[in-house]
């Protein structure tokens, strides 16, 4: 018997009424006309809150919950994401000062990131924010800037540990990395801390990214308390956070299912108990950004033109790759796979028959790499309907090269 082939998770996030995609509760060609442009990205607030609460209700309370901001960082999503969790994570100095304008506690931001710059360096300490060390040479800089400043500098050190996240997108710990400082190398790199009277406030480990597998990130979880917890030792003072990553995934492709919590709320919640008894001064922090944001957000464009080749339909729409990379297959996958995809003022209504099609969805630009969607099968769509993109809250405009081809730069809105 022929296997069914896999679908997407339903993106049941999203309300329709009368053919239209709900965004924010607007249909979608109102929101299209509120914004007054295609393409748009649109993230629905009602959404982003009920993920945080979702996530606070599933994991132990004990644990903080950080916002990788790179993830998205227009500044009304980073904003409303303040006010909900309980830090904001940044990765250069200009998604600091977006932190900061979005009125984050500097006490509770913490930056991370291979290079960064003396500038930035001394930036952050007069912020008065976390940095996350990954460098020996990060440590003679901060000590010169905190002498100058007469600030001590606020400092963690992100450990690239000895071990891999199994079955994750993007691995960003284990072996060679630029990432971190090795945890062999960790102890020297302490005592140099201790040395530059640095005020050291705990360990950063983050194995990788777009993890759908809960005990792989359990399994992550523990190495990295382990680790920490034996690095502790060497630490000039007790550590007041140990940031264990995230790399909480979302279904993108078809065959994905969404990722299992009670998994990793029982194993936190191990770990959490284990860190009151061993390391009574430590938080834990979780830090995740497309956990929080990705499946709230929509890329909306608009279909030009209609072209049949040699049998096979593509939609032209206004927008692509220069808007959102990610959705092209050009953002770090393998294998190109379509993202969710639907045609939002044609939305299944019952009782209504919807002719389908199978149809591949195209940017403008001129270059084989702009696809949206390949042989999807989809509501027949004509020029003037709206093509959305699902799973696009994160690592969108912000992870797209908007200047490649000259075309007119996407909008991003709040709803
Ligand atoms: C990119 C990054 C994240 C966020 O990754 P997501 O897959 O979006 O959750 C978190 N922490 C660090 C250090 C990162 O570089």
């Amino acid at each position: 018997p022929a296997r069914p082939l896999p679908t997407h998770a339903p993106m049941t996030q999203f309300a329709a009424a009368d053919g239209q995609l709900l965004i924010g509760g607007l249909p979608l060609e109102h929101l299209a006309a509120r914004v007054g442009h295609t393409p748009c990205y649109a993230d629905d607030r009602a959404l982003l809150t009920g993920r945080v609460g979702e996530l606070r209700a599933a994991l132990p309370a004990a644990v903080k919950l950080h916002y990788a901001m790179k993830a998205n960082p227009m500044p009304a999503v980073v904003g409303l994401l303040a006010g909900l969790v309980d830090g904001i994570d940044v990765a250069s100095a200009g998604e600091l000062k977006i932190a900061l304008d979005a009125g984050a506690d500097p006490h509770e931001i913490s930056f991370a990131g291979p290079g960064k710059r003396d500038g930035e360096l001394r930036q952050a300490v007069a912020a008065g924010v976390l940095v996350n060390l990954e460098s020996f040479r990060e440590v003679g800089v901060l000590a010169a800037v905190s002498a100058e400043l007469d600030m001590p500098a606020r400092v963690a050190v992100r450990v690239n540990p000895d071990f891999e996240l199994k079955g994750s997108g993007m691995k960003m710990g284990g072996g060679a990395k630029q990432f971190g400082v090795d945890a062999e190398e960790v102890p020297r790199l302490l005592a140099d801390i201790g040395a530059a009277g640095l005020q050291f406030e705990g360990f950063h480990l983050f194995a990788g990214s777009q993890n759908l597998k809960a005990e792989a990130i359990c399994e992550a979880q523990q190495k990295s308390w382990a680790l920490a917890r034996r690095l502790a030792d060497c630490a000039p003072a007790p550590i007041r956070f140990l940031n264990l990553g995230g790399g909480f995934g979302i279904p993108y492709f078809p065959g994905e299912q969404r990722l299992d919590l009670a998994p990793i709320s029982a194993n936190l919640a191990e770990l959490a108990a284990r860190t009151a008894t061993e390391m009574p001064a430590t938080e834990l922090v979780i830090e995740l950004g497309r956990y929080f944001v990705g499946e709230a957000g929509v890329y909306v464009t608009r279909v030009i033109d209609r072209k049949i080749s040699r049998g096979q339909v593509f939609l032209v729409v206004d927008g692509g790759l220069n808007h959102h990379l990610s959705a092209s297959g050009n953002f770090g996958q393998v294998i190109r796979k379509n993202y969710p995809v639907a045609i939002g003022n044609r939305m299944e209504a019952t009782g209504r028959e919807t002719e389908r099609e199978s149809a591949s969805v195209v940017g403008p630009l001129c270059t084989p790499l702009d696809v949206l969607a390949e042989r999807m099968d989809l509501p027949a769509a004509q020029p003037g309907d709206l093509v959305v993109i699902f799973q696009s809250g994160a690592y969108g405009a912000s992870a797209s090269p908007q200047a490649f081809l000259g075309h007119p730069a996407v909008v991003e809105v709040l709803v």
